[in-house]
């Protein structure tokens, strides 16, 4: 399939895609009788519209659904491309992204970047969900049914699994992704742990992650353990009364032998202070 450069299109189940794209974030894209579902509307109306254009490779069906897995820019800010579609998230994706601290701190972030979208970030409308719920919802689309789950705070306070039962297999958006940190800026370290125990127990085979490649379920529970070793060594180095600097060099100390490898291990003595932080 000549998909957008840069993205390869994985058909996971039948008329279940995953969109991967490389260095960047994941969409994935759901077939159905009468219309397309979309997991995650991109980082900027540009790459919402490669998305579409890829989506008609596949069908001619129109959108009518965006889910937005949390509320984080490269995710959701693609949604004004979506303006007949329901878009539907998390209450507090909605209240994240309705936040003028949080998307003023976030554009400024980015304009004053030097990434080719830093322009572009000027102008993009930033548009909620228009639908919303707090714990579950359901979806039926194709005649399968999608699962909108959501078990407390983790990598944002809004993060959602979409599960699709069928098919053994869960979009995870950022809270799991297969050998690789995941963003904790805005995270929640003291309820991560216990929202992916829950996410551990779902009788899945494949992931599909916002970011990098899909996974199975071992790769899901290596996840889990990463983040339990990073909360607890946290814990652990700050019950040690150890001050910023020292926990973290003892807490990546503790996690290098396991998951030093993992894509972006080498951020995490700027993230660690903040997590000990919210910990302490
Ligand atoms: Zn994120």
């Amino acid at each position: 399939m000549n998909s957008t450069p840069g993205t390869e299109i994985i058909e996971v189940a039948s008329g279940i895609y995953a969109r991967l794209h490389e260095n960047l974030t994941n969409a994935g894209i759901i077939v159905g009788d009468e219309g397309v579902l979309i997991i995650d509307s991109l980082r900027m109306p540009s790459f919402a519209r490669d998305l579409i254009s890829d989506v008609k490779l596949i069908t001619d069906k129109p959108i009518k659904y965006v889910i937005d897995t949390h509320a984080h820019w490269d995710h959701s800010w693609g949604n004004e491309e979506f303006p007949d579609a329901t878009i539907i998230g998390h209450q507090n994706c909605y209240l994240e992204m309705t936040d003028d601290q949080w998307n003023d701190q976030w554009r400024s972030k980015i304009v004053t970047g030097d990434d080719p979208w830093a322009e572009e970030a000027k102008i993009v409308n930033i548009t909620p969900p228009n639908l919303t719920f707090d714990s579950s919802m359901s979806l039926y689309i194709g005649g399968r049914q999608l699962e909108l789950l959501y078990f407390g705070r983790a990598h944002t306070s809004g993060d959602i699994f979409i599960h699709v039962p069928e098919e053994k297999l869960v979009f995870t958006g950022d809270v799991i992704q297969d050998r690789r940190v995941p963003y904790l800026g805005d995270s929640y370290p003291a309820d991560w742990p216990e929202t992916d125990d829950k996410i551990a127990e779902l009788p899945i085979e494949t992931f599909v992650s916002g970011h990098g490649p899909n996974g199975n379920h071992e790769d899901l529970l290596e996840a889990r353990s990463f983040i339990h070793e990073l909360v607890n060594s946290s814990k652990s180095a700050i019950e040690e009364g150890r001050n910023a600097e020292q926990a973290t060099d003892s807490v990546i100390a503790t996690l290098s032998a396991r998951f030093g490898e993992w894509v972006g291990f080498d951020t995490l003595d700027e993230r660690i202070p903040e997590v000990i932080a919210k910990l302490s």
